[in-house]
């Protein structure tokens, strides 16, 4: 474990009256538990640092609680808690850290998709940041749809293409004849998408948001927040 530690806040834990689990994401260390005795007392200050979608400089102390990591000073690194004062960005935050926190194990180095994390975070206005982490999240995963392929028999996909029932990417009308129809325009935007290193911004694609909610399901099942954020887009 190193002195210190950059990561993104993921959710806070109570632990007893006065003591917090925190779950983060970092590059060097991946996603792990830290804990935090007493953040709320006045020497410390804390609590108002410790909140998901913020990123934080965590230093630890050599004495750890059990199999965590004990903090020992937390400094705020980005302040996201007024982008995240409006419910929409604050239901897209949410969804963001939930696809980011089950994409991942604890302790297995994720420094593109802790990247990815914050980009999104910081781009909480623009419906588009949800299309970009979703494809951020199934490159992450190993699983990023192929716009131009067949992933069966590799033929090219000019006519559109099905999403393989089975999680195997996209597939042409000659290896699958079910499915929703997914026409060329929408996979040439798939394309740009993929294309694209930080979110472009934009009003969120809706049928691209389908594929790609559908691609998720098949490696991450139902998330909760995603269902949060499609109500309050309503
Ligand atoms: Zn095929």
């Amino acid at each position: 474990m190193p002195e210190s530690v950059r990561a993104v806040v993921l959710g806070r834990i109570a632990y007893g009256d006065h003591d917090l689990v925190v779950p983060v994401l970092s590059a060097e260390e991946g996603r792990m538990s830290v804990f935090a005795q007493r953040p709320r007392s006045k020497k410390k200050r804390w609590h108002a640092l410790l909140v998901p979608g913020n990123t934080v400089d965590l230093r630890f102390s050599p004495r750890r609680r059990g199999d965590m990591p004990s903090l020992a000073q937390v400094d705020l690194v980005s302040d996201r808690s007024s982008a995240m004062s409006e419910p929409m960005a604050l239901a897209r935050a949410a969804y963001f850290i939930e696809l980011a926190a089950l994409s991942t194990r604890d302790g297995l180095i994720a420094p593109s998709l802790t990247r990815a994390l914050e980009l999104a975070l910081d781009a909480l206005d623009q419906g588009q940041t949800s299309r970009w982490m979703e494809l951020q999240v199934l490159r992450h995963l190993g699983v990023e749809p192929d716009p131009d392929h067949c992933a069966r028999c590799a033929s090219d996909l000019s006519q559109g293409a099905a999403l393989d029932p089975m999680g195997h990417g996209l597939t042409c009308g000659a290896c699958s004849h079910a499915g929703r129809h997914y026409p060329r325009p929408l996979l040439d935007r798939l394309r740009y998408l993929g294309e694209t290193v930080v979110p472009l911004g934009g009003e969120s694609d809706r049928e691209l948001g389908v594929l790609l909610s559908r691609a998720l399901r098949s490696q991450l099942g139902v998330l909760k927040s995603a269902k949060v954020a499609v109500a309050l887009a309503r």
